[in-house]
């Protein structure tokens, strides 16, 4: 089981530092930390549909975790994309099943504001393809498993796992 919390915990100074460290510049937007690793490091962070510039920002669950941003790349060159989308392809539950991750993603996200210019939008090709790895993990890892079928199985194939921290700074227990 993955050890996720569905709800928001506030973005210290430390989790913004880093982020800081993990992304190689400033997060921005940031309204809170919506998945941690073991650790306690930010793993997905969620931020404004709207960015302080004024940029619309679909990706409300972003996945700032280097550990596991490497994993979904890695997977995202392996036939395991292409296997996850011909799932949802031919896999009626899991297409309904993904219809409505999309549907929660943009109810979370809209507690933040409507955004026009992205409305319907949500992120990683929801509600009907798989894009991008990064984006439905986000989104498996902050609503907890059971939610967003094809980021829950592409947590199952990658190496990486929310409860083994592999963190070059790992937090010290507070
Ligand atoms: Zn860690």
């Amino acid at each position: 089981m993955w050890v996720t919390d569905a709800a928001l915990t506030p973005a210290t100074d430390a989790d913004l530092e880093v982020m800081r460290e993990q992304l190689g510049r400033p997060m921005r937007g940031v309204v809170g930390i919506a998945a941690r690793c073991a650790c306690g490091n930010p793993t997905v962070v969620a931020t404004e549909p709207r960015l302080p510039d004024g940029t619309p920002f679909p990706t409300f669950y972003y996945l700032t975790h280097p550990g596991a941003t490497a994993a979904m790349s890695a997977l995202e060159a392996t036939h395991v994309m292409r296997e996850l989308a011909d799932l949802l392809a031919d896999d009626d539950e899991i297409a309904s099943r993904y219809r409505a991750a999309h549907e929660a993603y943009l109810a979370d996200r809209s507690v933040y504001g409507d955004v026009e210019e992205i409305a319907g939008i949500s992120a990683g090709g929801m509600p009907t393809r798989v894009k991008c790895l990064h984006a439905v993990a986000a989104h498996a890892l902050a609503a907890g498993p059971g939610v967003n079928p094809i980021g829950d199985l592409a947590l199952e194939r990658s190496s990486w796992s929310p409860a083994r921290c592999t963190c070059a700074n790992p937090r010290v227990a507070a």
